[in-house]
């Protein structure tokens, strides 16, 4: 079975993870503030919070934004449900931006528009949610320059993005934006099995992230509001969650950063493979903005359905028969029954839209073979040419 995504561990890897077990601490150890260090300095921001998913990373970013009710945020229609459900959770409303069928990521003349338009009627989001979806990160200036114009507040879910760039920057670096979230999941491009990280370079911000991760508890003398009464002492100052990450998973981390460039690499090399394997066949094949470096967590192929005999899910179904596990990403949000029950509709967001009835994701993961590349290129241009 060839899968869309796989995470690649190694034995130094496994002795890391092992060597954890063995130690005292299981949670809370050093491993944890080291992962933090290593991807804020990676990435360039001044401060990383490790967690337990890039969900509840998305959650306490929201949290540490005081997004509650009444308040709006925004995200795209081509995402994990997990980029707008942080908004409900802290009671607040979401809405879409479609998106750039180029790039596939959120179109900043859509938001532009839906802007003035907001303003007018005095719904302006709080918070804006670009996707750097596969890793080809978004307009970040373009929406950075909104967000001064429209006062909201930016999370760059950069869940497939770690190991990308913008204007030869690394993604996390957070200069456009007030919080970035990476996920650790394991089709991700490292995995902690489970984790997720919200970096910043706000002092309170960062303060707040780390409140939030942990029961809204402080044992920061500073953060307290009221004296201590002695050494054993800690003050709940917030309702917080119990959202951390175990220093196993971060002892993993550690240890898949050290290959960080390694699978990008890897991943760029299996991207530009694909574009020579299926230059000749009826698909659009992922557009690269040249503001941007791909952390390439995806390879989305687009059918030209108009060339094609076999329909969308006839090709996608021809190759599960042939064990690749292709995935589709994503189902638009609003489209989801959930969704649907808020008032949202099929035809709110065309172009996310038109894109779903197109999209494959095909195996992208840095373990994939040239042989197996092969094989896949071979059963698409069979389900497309018959
Ligand atoms: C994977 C993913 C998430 C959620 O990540 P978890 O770590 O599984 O919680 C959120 N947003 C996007 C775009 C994702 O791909």
């Amino acid at each position: 079975m060839i899968r869309y995504g796989q995470q690649d561990i190694n034995q130094a890897d496994i002795d890391a993870v092992v060597k954890v077990l063995t130690s005292v601490n299981l949670t809370q150890g050093p491993n944890i503030p080291a992962f933090e260090q290593k991807v804020a300095a990676l990435s360039g921001a001044r401060y990383a919070v490790a967690v337990n998913s890039a969900t509840s990373a998305l959650h306490i970013a929201c949290l540490a934004l005081e997004l509650g009710p009444g308040d709006i945020l925004w995200t795209v229609p081509n995402t994990f449900v997990a980029s707008s459900n942080c908004a409900l959770y802290c009671g607040a409303k979401v809405d879409f931006v479609d998106i750039d069928p180029l790039t596939y990521n959120m179109s900043v003349s859509a938001l532009e528009a839906k802007l003035v338009k907001a303003e007018a009627d005095g719904q302006l989001p709080k918070i804006v949610v670009p996707v750097h979806l596969s890793g080809q990160p978004c307009d970040l200036a373009g929406i950075h320059a909104l967000s001064q114009i429209y006062g909201f507040k930016i999370i760059e879910d950069a869940s497939h993005a770690i190991g990308g760039s913008y204007k030869g920057e690394p993604i996390g670096n957070s200069r456009y934006s007030d919080i970035t979230v990476f996920s650790f999941h394991p089709v991700k491009i490292i995995t902690t099995a489970e984790g997720g990280m919200a970096l910043t370079n706000d002092d309170l911000l960062a303060q707040r992230l780390g409140l939030f991760r942990s029961h809204g508890i402080t044992r920061d003398d500073a953060l307290m509001t009221k004296p201590m009464d002695g050494p054993w002492y800690y003050q709940q100052v917030e309702l917080g969650y119990n959202y951390r990450m175990t220093d196993i998973q971060a002892a993993l981390g550690v240890s898949q950063l050290d290959r960080l460039e390694a699978f990008i690499k890897r991943r760029h090399e299996i991207a530009d493979r694909y574009g020579e394997l299926l230059a000749d066949l009826p698909l659009t094949l992922p557009f690269q903005h040249p503001d941007g470096y791909s952390a390439f967590h995806l390879y989305v192929v687009r059918l030209q359905l108009d060339k094609i005999h076999n329909s969308h899910r006839e090709v996608f179904e021809l190759l599960r028969a042939k064990d690749i596990m292709v995935n589709l990403h994503y189902i638009p949000v609003h489209t989801q029954p959930f969704y649907q029950r808020m008032g949202f509709a099929e035809g709110d967001y065309p172009e996310a839209e038109q894109y779903y009835s197109e999209a494959i994701s095909i195996p992208m993961h840095p373990t994939l073979s040239d042989a197996e590349q092969d094989y896949v290129v071979a059963a698409l241009r069979e389900a497309l040419t018959a």
